[in-house]
């Protein structure tokens, strides 16, 4: 039995039809490099909704955690715009990232050549940037508490939301920042307002101590993350990895995103502890959801799908050199001019999901000589 249990989950929309893109590359990479992958597919979302009752079954969530990765697709769609809170599609992915305890996300923000005149920036500024954010994902102010709106009296109410974060917590993402660094430039530019906001502070603190007990070999730099948003486009290649809390990285995760230029090619990861077996809880996903405007047309772009494959390679399997392959072989499908229409521009030709699958696949025989 191979110790590669992957538990896929389509979804909704165009989850499917990306996924199925993946698929396309498992085999390839079943047939060629005698490796197996044990798989399961199971339903989440919407889907999972019609025909279970629930958005994520308890059995799927069992699954989920007995698996060394799951790989999500997306799930959404205005057909369960009305069904209850906690059974909609995007529940399923809370649950996930919650029962999986996926602290830390991990958005690269990748420009690759061919497509570096996608990118809102000028080229010069772009071209060749690769940076990393870390991102805290199950804590600060989106679960804090206090939260919530009530009366101050009766022409005057409130609101509160409570930013909240243990020394643990820092801690356990810091070690995800300066570890994936090591692997990388050696420097981590760690971003908050520790000028304005106690836990801006606290956070500074833990980082520095950390950094100063384990990491020393690691280049080190406190950002406000203000100046971080504005460095991003002023000169975004200064980065290398960017470690910040749920908030704010939530955000400068979407400006880096854009730095790149088209959402159907970001891929992203998020880790959770590591379990007694020495792996750790991880879960693989493009950063669109189910494009339910494009949905069934093979118009999607399933790169960000396939580059969270390799992802999933590089994070959970430690499989650098495969991981590459996928990665290149994208880079050079997209350099021939093939593209599917959300990147058209500089295409030599627009391809449907299924022909951006194949030729992916193709281009891996080609560099792998098999
Ligand atoms: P979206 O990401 O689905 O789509 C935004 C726009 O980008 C659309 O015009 C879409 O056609 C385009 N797009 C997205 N992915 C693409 C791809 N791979 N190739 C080509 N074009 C692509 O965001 P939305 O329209 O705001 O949301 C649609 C549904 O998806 C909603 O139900 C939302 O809740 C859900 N959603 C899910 C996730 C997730 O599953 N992680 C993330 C975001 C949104």
């Amino acid at each position: 039995m191979s110790n590669k249990k992957i538990l896929i989950l389509p979804g909704d929309g165009i989850g499917n039809e990306v996924m199925a893109e993946v698929f396309k590359i498992i085999n390839w990479m079943e047939k060629t490099k005698s490796m197996s992958f044990d798989i399961s597919e199971r339903l989440v979302g919407g889907t999972a909704y019609d025909k279970e009752g629930d958005s994520i079954s308890d059995e799927t969530m069992q699954v989920a955690l007995n698996s060394d990765a799951v790989l999500f697709g997306a799930v959404g769609g205005a057909k369960w715009d009305n069904v209850e809170r906690e059974k909609r599609p995007e529940a399923a992915l809370l649950r996930l990232r919650k029962d999986l305890d996926l602290f830390a996300n991990l958005r690269p923000a990748v420009v690759l050549d061919a497509l570096a005149e996608a990118s809102s920036l000028k080229i010069d500024l772009v071209k060749g940037l690769d940076i990393l954010i870390v991102r805290e994902l199950t804590s600060g102010i989106y679960f804090g508490h206090p939260r919530g709106i009530s009366k101050i009296n009766e022409t005057e109410s409130k609101a509160i939301d409570t930013q909240v974060y243990t020394t643990s917590e820092i801690e356990r993402v810091s070690r995800v920042a300066f570890d994936l660094a090591k692997l990388r430039n050696n420097k981590v530019s760690s971003a908050e307002k520790s000028n304005v906001m106690e836990t801006g502070l606290f956070w500074r603190n833990i980082v520095t101590d950390l950094h100063n007990k384990e990491y020393s070999s690691v280049n080190l730099e406190h950002i406000l993350a203000d100046n971080c948003a504005m460095q991003l486009v002023r000169d975004p290649k200064q980065f290398d990895v960017i470690l910040t809390d749920n908030l704010f990285g939530d955000l400068l995760s979407d400006t880096a995103a854009m730095l790149t230029g088209s959402l159907g090619m970001l891929p992203s990861a998020s880790l959770g502890p590591v379990k007694d077996n020495g792996t750790r809880a991880a879960m693989y996903e493009p950063v669109h959801g189910s494009a339910p405007d494009i949905a069934g047309q093979s118009k999607a772009n399933p790169l960000a799908m396939i580059m969270s494959f390799a992802m999933m390679l590089k994070y959970s399997f430690d499989m650098q050199e495969d991981s590459q392959l996928v990665e290149r072989a994208v880079q050079s499908v997209l350099l021939k001019g093939l593209r599917t229409a959300d990147i058209k521009d500089g295409a030599n030709k627009v391809i449907s999901t299924k022909e951006m699958g194949d030729a992916v696949v193709e281009e891996l025989k080609i560099l792998s000589g098999n």
